[in-house]
């Protein structure tokens, strides 16, 4: 397979400050003289993707000809261990934004977070242009955008699977539906100058009601198109087998329903709209009561139901506050928060947090999800606290409850296998998954290594008519943070600090200096958070005023003014002192107060 990895981590923003991106690439870039060849002159599309390629999340891609720019999809990533206090990370836009006015389309393939949660921050900065998109998603777009009172109106072309649209000069684009957790996903099939790009986006296979796996005949229709490069997504690259059929899931959920006796708690994710819907018919074939919780929840479920996606009958959902006039054995009540996130509805009903709800003896509750890796920890967490009110749990490892959005290792191998493209490039995930799909493709299509494009976050891509070259050449891709209204405005430093605040804690040295003759007024005071006790250290407080004292006095007389250079000195010598003392290197800050 071709791949390259950058020798330099994308993941130091050194270039971010205030919000300011530098377009500059962290490659160098050879130049040499080459003999030209006809290849040459063959009309080329570039490609890079902007995240999603060293993650799960963030993901956005971009095509380039001549002064077209065509994007897919623009999404979230949530923060990670090694950036505390983010709220989320964006893809770097940097290259597009010095090029906005060759930016001809946003297309986005579905309404989840990690595809759509990013258009707020970066609309404006790409030039606005129109997004193609079906109806749902739109609507998704829409009720995001309203938390974004100042972010300009979005131009929205409301495409349907099947329509088609010109998007310049040198791109068209054709959707099609793909099966995933959320109604009217659209995969892309992106005409080209050098042929046709097929860009599912998260996709799975569904199957009906004999176990037959649906729209082959689409995915086969699709391959007969003559296609250039594939892009797979490889979330579910690491798992073998077969999706489990949502049907199947379906049946599951009943039976639990049926043999329950009290209320039923479902907790799944806000956006899993196809799940939800079927759980609502569910409870309407048993008549059961639906009650809502979690804003999130209310409002897609809102959307599905305004745009014809969910058939609620009228008298199903009720309000959350009349849960308590219903009887036990009449209740479903559907929230967020099967991660064990902390915010959400579930986590609150566990807490005795929420006015209506409390877990009682008898309600069975059921974890509809997969865990997310890196939740383990707060889902058994939940999982105990429920199961001590007395409720009776049940997750995806114990029954067939939960089916994911992303096709395993042998729906891959039947997606490529059906639309045989020339070149394979898998998305979405990081590198061990990404490198897991191309083996698959190796495996499925008999690929050559020159045929897999296994590349990071950044790496350009040059596609010709026969061949896809990796030039010395990346665009930047380094994370942009949000942190509550800041955009960008966190780099590498502050997530530096955080670290060592969270790891190490921190000292501060508070001394009270005469303006004139540059001598100690009193002892320094020194407070210490999240690094040692000082009431059970005062042998290591005493040493380290004495220290502080011996310091001061040594300072030359003409830099006693110089409060910037006491201070560095201070934290140098005060770090040094405490590493030698405890081996722990806490933050230090030193404060003057001259009087
Ligand atoms: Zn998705």
């Amino acid at each position: 397979m071709i791949y390259k990895t950058r020798k330099t981590n994308t993941r130091e923003s050194e270039a971010v400050k205030s919000g300011r991106f530098y377009a500059a690439s962290n490659r160098r870039i050879q130049h040499k003289p080459v003999q030209r060849k006809p290849s040459d002159f063959e009309p080329t599309v570039r490609f890079a993707a902007l995240g999603g390629l060293e993650e799960i999340g963030r993901n956005m891609i971009f095509f380039e000809h001549n002064d077209e720019i065509v994007i897919i999809d623009a999404g979230l990533q949530f923060p990670e261990e090694t950036t505390p206090g983010i709220d989320f990370i964006i893809p770097n836009t940097a290259y597009l934004e010095a090029r906005k006015k060759n930016v001809r389309a946003l297309i986005i393939t579905h309404g989840h977070l990690d595809h759509i949660g990013a258009i707020p921050y970066l609309m404006e900065k790409i030039g606005n242009p129109t997004i193609y998109t079906t109806a749902l998603n739109k609507e998704m777009i829409k009720r995001r955008q309203e938390e974004f009172p100042n972010a300009p109106k979005i131009d929205f072309d409301v495409v349907k699977a099947g329509e088609s649209r010109e998007l310049g000069k040198y791109f068209k684009v054709e959707f099609f539906a793909t099966a995933h957790t959320i109604p009217d996903s659209a995969g892309a099939i992106l005409d080209t100058p050098v042929g046709k790009m097929v860009y599912p986006g998260d996709f799975r296979f569904d199957y009906d009601m004999s176990g037959k796996p649906k729209d082959v005949a689409m995915w086969k229709a699709i391959g007969e198109k003559k296609i250039h490069t594939l892009f797979l997504d490889s979330t579910g690259a690491g798992r073998e087998g077969y999706s489990i059929s949502e049907r199947i899931v379906e049946q599951e959920i009943e039976k639990l329903f049926k043999k329950s006796e009290g209320r039923i708690i479902v907790a799944t994710f806000a956006s899993l709209l196809e799940r939800l819907g079927e759980i609502i018919k569910i409870a309407e074939r048993l008549n059961k009561k639906v009650f809502i919780s979690g804003y999130s929840m209310k409002t897609n479920i809102q959307i599905a139901q305004n745009l014809g996606y969910m058939k609620i009958k009228k008298e199903t959902v009720l309000p959350l506050e009349e849960i308590g006039k219903h009887r036990d054995d009449k209740i479903v009540l559907l929230c967020t928060g099967a991660q064990g996130e902390a915010k959400a509805s579930l986590m609150k009903i566990a807490n005795g947090e929420n006015r209506y709800v409390q877990i009682k003896k008898g309600d069975t509750v059921v974890l509809s999800s997969s865990v997310v890796p890196g939740n383990e920890r707060s889902v058994q967490i939940l999982m105990d606290d429920i199961a001590r009110q007395g409720a009776v749990i049940y997750n995806s490892q114990m029954l067939d409850i939960h089916s994911s959005g992303h096709a395993p290792q042998d729906e891959l191998k039947m997606a490529m296998k059906l639309v045989k493209p020339k070149f394979f490039v898998p998305v979405h995930g990081y590198y061990f998954m990404r490198w897991q799909n191309t083996r698959l493709a190796h495996e499925a299509l008999k690929m050559k290594p020159e045929e897999t494009i296994l590349v990071d976050n950044g790496q350009v891509v040059i596609l010709k008519k026969n061949s896809a070259e990796i030039p010395e050449e990346t665009v930047p891709a380094y994370y942009v943070m949000v942190d509550g209204l800041g955009v960008g405005d966190v780099g590498e430093v502050v997530l530096r600090d955080r670290r060592v605040l969270a790891q190490e804690g921190m000292v501060v040295v508070i001394a009270t200096l005469d303006r004139r003759t540059g001598q100690f007024l009193k002892n320094p005071d020194i407070i210490s958070r999240g690094f040692i006790y000082l009431k059970e250290n005062k042998e290591l407080v005493e040493e380290l005023r004495k220290k502080i004292r011996f310091m001061i006095a040594r300072i030359p007389q003409h830099q006693q003014m110089d409060a910037d250079y006491i201070k560095g000195m201070m934290r140098d010598q005060i770090g040094q002192f405490l590493y030698n003392k405890t081996k722990r290197r806490p933050m230090v800050l030193p404060v003057l107060i001259e009087v």
